[in-house]
């Protein structure tokens, strides 16, 4: 018998009816056995979780509650990393507003230097950031405080109508 063994479920959480588990030799081995296993028991598999829920509704439900929070919690922490992490990047590692210098990042944003983010976002729905990192953090954007933004916004002549009339400065 070898020095150490790999205890291999078929499924991360749980074993199908009628699947063996197996000793593995290794972490590769084990890894690839899984993948098999899940290639060829996609059947098995969509039957054996639908059968779970059934019988442990209750306890799935609790399980969620008691991790909602928390994830609500981590899902934030992530989120404001992320910002965080572009904001330096587009003020070249100063966490600033690029024009007057402004460093509560909670008022910073990252400008679309030519124009057209209000667009671009509402395109994005809502995943601005992370199509950011998503793209390897594009060149074209910069990051502005709140004020420099709407200033830049009045001096491009970005709004419509009446609100374009009262932020002219003349
Ligand atoms: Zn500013």
């Amino acid at each position: 018998m070898p020095e150490k063994q790999y205890w291999g479920k078929p499924t991360p959480m749980g074993r199908p009816k009628g699947a063996k588990n197996k000793w593995h030799q290794s972490p590769e081995e084990r890894k690839a056995y899984l993948k098999d296993y899940k290639a060829t028991h996609k059947r098995e598999e969509q039957e054996y979780w639908k059968e779970y829920k059934r019988n442990n509704s209750e306890k799935i439900k609790a399980r969620y509650l008691s991790n909602s929070e928390a994830n609500k919690v981590k899902i934030r922490a992530r989120a404001r990393e992320l910002k965080r992490e572009l904001l330096s990047h587009y003020s070249n590692g100063t966490l600033k507003c690029v024009k007057c210098g402004f460093d509560d990042y909670r008022a910073l944003t990252i400008d679309h230097i030519n124009g057209g983010g209000t667009a671009h976002r509402r395109l994005l729905k809502g995943g601005f950031y992370a199509w950011l990192r998503k793209n390897n953090l594009p060149e074209g954007y910069q990051t502005l405080c709140m004020n420099c933004q709407w200033i830049k916004r009045s001096e491009n002549r970005e709004y419509k109508g009446i609100a374009q009339r009262i932020n002219d400065k003349n």
